[in-house]
């Protein structure tokens, strides 16, 4: 048995009281934020050579600012008491140097968000709504449902562009599946045009709507940078623009799952190469601008899907010359970046990619043999 703490994004759909709830709630969230930040960068400048006076300095704390701003109370107070602690967390890592010190939070940022924890089942799923502390019922659109037996730990509530999240943090345990025999194998050559070529052949077809939405996306980004800063119509154009970043990111998700899910459902076996985009940018023309998003994600995604159903994901050595070597002879031979066909001097033709993905398929398959059983099982 493993615990498992997994995050899972739903949309919500709060009433207009409601929203007006959230919306206060994210103001005194940053408000407390930007009080405690203002506090203790004070004191540091201050104190920051002394650093006896600086631990032992009388902070604030929520309950203190509460009293000051009785307002507060209004609001779920786990999500200000969050907020205290992710500062505090936040300035530990700035003074053990693992991050930038705090910044302050702007209303004017087109995300805001909030997070609070569970006390005595105070957030549960209620049919299609969720319950959550202060706000009652918010009807929420459970596309995919939480894995059996999960326990809710928190939850992050988040204005994205026009739109309402929550991201439920929830812990479960799951059985490992026992390894599951092979019995079919698969090897992926990742590919600017269309995500993958896998090694019997098929495309993974990544959609041109994607594109599409990247077009729209720099026509946006045009009208915007032409506004006057700060604008109405600036600030209107930013909002369109974020709701079109969220729908594209979106669309992107949701293919890189679908995707993802038929592979780990069909092959017991997956290979892939290692995802080293600068490498990868020298030997492919991948922007890598474009690609380490999907490629980034498409992996996760096949890392946690394997491993919950049973099966393997290998990655290749960065090094293997997949491109280079010859799927049937087992040669290497220069190929430009313009060649789309692989020609040996064996007599062997085929598209590059497919090529690259065969060579990925057999020796995640050695690799995989090797692990397994040792070097005697690759005697062949
Ligand atoms: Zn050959």
């Amino acid at each position: 048995m493993n615990e498992t703490m997994k995050g899972y994004v739903y949309r919500l759909k709060p009433t207009t009281k409601q929203i007006d709830l959230i919306q206060q709630t994210f103001g005194c969230v940053r408000k407390m934020w930007n009080m405690l930040l203002f506090e203790r960068q004070s004191i540091y400048e201050l104190y920051g050579k002394y650093p006896e006076l600086l631990n032992s300095h009388d902070y604030l704390n929520p309950k203190r600012i509460k009293e000051e701003f009785p307002y507060m109370y209004d609001v779920d107070s786990q999500s200000l008491t969050t907020a205290w602690l992710h500062l505090k967390q936040a300035y530990s890592n700035f003074f053990n140097k693992s991050h930038d010190e705090p910044k302050y939070k702007s209303r004017h940022n087109p995300i805001q968000s909030y997070t609070t924890h569970t006390t005595n089942d105070n957030i549960r799923l209620e049919g299609s709504y969720l319950k959550l502390p202060k706000l009652g019922l918010v009807k929420i659109k459970l596309h995919r449902a939480l894995p059996q037996g999960s326990i809710l730990k928190a939850a992050t509530i988040k204005k994205d562009g026009k739109h309402y999240y929550v991201s439920l943090r929830v812990e479960y345990s799951h059985i490992t599946q026992p390894v599951k025999a092979l019995e079919k194998a698969i090897g992926l050559d990742y590919t600017l045009q269309g995500l993958y070529m896998d090694s019997e052949g098929h495309q993974a077809n990544y959609p041109n709507y994607y594109k599409e939405s990247l077009k729209k996306l720099k026509k946006e980004q045009q009208i915007l940078s032409r506004r006057v800063k700060e604008s109405s119509n600036y600030l209107k154009q930013k909002e369109k623009l974020s709701t079109l970043h969220l729908h594209i990111k979106n669309q992107r998700k949701d293919f890189l799952h679908k995707a993802s899910r038929y592979l780990v459902n069909t092959y017991d076996l997956i290979s892939i190469e290692t995802l080293d985009l600068t490498e990868m940018a020298k030997t492919k023309h991948f922007r890598k601008s474009i690609s380490d998003t999907s490629f980034g994600l498409f992996t996760r995604y096949l890392e946690y899907k394997t491993k919950d159903e049973g099966k393997s994901l290998i990655k290749i050595d960065q090094y293997y010359p997949s491109t280079k070597t010859c799927s049937q002879c087992g040669r290497e031979q220069k190929i430009r970046l313009s060649e789309r066909t692989y020609n040996c001097t064996c007599g062997h033709v085929m598209d590059r990619d497919l090529n690259a993905a065969i060579n990925i398929g057999v020796q995640g398959l050695i690799n995989y043999a090797t692990k397994a059983y040792g070097t005697d099982a690759i005697a062949w």
